[in-house]
């Protein structure tokens, strides 16, 4: 993403883009901050600044425009943010949550030949926390001095956690924390929530789109549990009791202001809705993969066998009237009851 396209953190791409249209970009940097800020992101465009084969250049002159910044659109831009660009290399943790040294020396190696097809490599070492130390001591010596073309971009949320000998080989590039606003049009622009959820969620995110979408995944599966629990426990069309007891959780950890407990009770209806469909595609004997709760398929499978076709589309429906009600403004609480004994 060029810099231009970047939400927030305006000083430093500034910085940034003013240091490689001086040529005065530091070979080897860490890019610090909180987590889920865009640091990657950041290392990324810097990487397309210096690669693009449709370099934008303006006049500092020119006001508040970036002197350098890449295109974003031919193929080198676009290969770099795929991940395939042959001269930017982005090491992370692999499966164990480190950093090896092997990583390392084979992203060494790489870097000491010239650019195949751009002008300089650049080599991303995101969470850079999880190189172990083994590791971190390989990479002082090229660190200190780096091949002529090359460029080593350190991503971390933890810099302490860096030998004090890594640190001192390399430029600090401090991150901040975005506004809530920047979340929010981050949460808009690039993961389509709708305008009114994504300030609610970003106001709450502590100015991190990372913690945003996390803790909305969290608050997700919660609610999915929620009426998996409710599905499972009135599959075998059990006792009124039962079914209203269940009810409660639909509703009971939603807070204590009504808006906020129709939020929660909203979040459940959509899951359900979601779990509903993906019942009568089953029943329909669809491609399995079609299935938007895909990972579980198990459960799900389990639940088919009461919730045959019929039942699921029943099933379907009353969820659709209980969220027509609670849009209309009925109390979650009646809304919960009376879908507990719909389904
Ligand atoms: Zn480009």
């Amino acid at each position: 993403m060029p810099f231009r396209a970047l939400i927030g953190h305006r000083r430093t791409l500034d910085l940034l883009s003013r240091s490689i249209a001086g040529g005065s970009l530091p070979p080897s940097v860490i890019f610090s901050g909180p987590e889920g800020v865009g640091k990657r992101l950041v290392a990324l465009s810097v990487a397309q600044a210096l690669n693009c084969t449709e370099i934008q250049r303006v006049a500092i002159a020119a006001g508040d425009e970036f002197p350098v910044d890449a295109c974003g659109q031919c193929a080198a831009c676009k290969r770099i943010a795929r991940g395939v660009h042959p001269d930017v290399l982005v090491v992370a943790p692999g499966e164990t949550g480190s950093i090896k040294i092997e990583q390392v020396r084979d992203a060494l190696d790489r870097a000491m030949y010239r650019p195949f097809e751009g002008r300089r490599r650049v080599t991303i070492i995101d969470e850079a926390h999880a190189l172990i130390p083994g590791a971190q001591n390989a990479l002082l010596k090229t660190l200190e001095e780096p091949p002529s073309l090359s460029v080593f971009i350190l991503v971390t949320s933890q810099p302490d956690a860096l030998l004090p000998t890594v640190r001192s080989r390399c430029s600090q590039i401090r991150f901040g924390r975005l506004s809530s606003a920047d979340v929010a049009a981050v949460l808009e622009r690039d993961h389509k929530y709708p305008k009114r959820e994504a300030l609610a969620v970003a106001a709450a995110s502590d100015g991190s789109v990372g913690r945003a979408l996390h803790e909305q995944a969290e608050e997700f599966s919660e609610a999915r549990a929620n009426v998996e629990a409710l599905l499972r426990s009135t599959r075998g069309r059990s006792d009124a009791r039962t079914r209203l007891e269940r009810a409660k959780d639909l509703v009971k950890g939603g807070g204590a202001t009504a808006a906020s407990e129709r939020d929660y009770l909203g979040l459940r209806l959509q899951t359900l809705s979601s779990l509903a469909r993906d019942l009568s595609l089953l029943a329909s004997h669809a491609n399995p993969d079609l299935l938007a709760n895909a990972d579980l398929r198990d459960e799900l499978n389990a639940l088919a066998k009461s919730y045959d076709g019929e039942r699921a589309i029943g099933l379907f429906a009353a969820v659709g009237r209980a969220q027509d009600a609670l849009d209309r403004n009925v109390s979650p609480k009646v809304v919960a009851d009376w879908l507990a004994l719909q389904v």
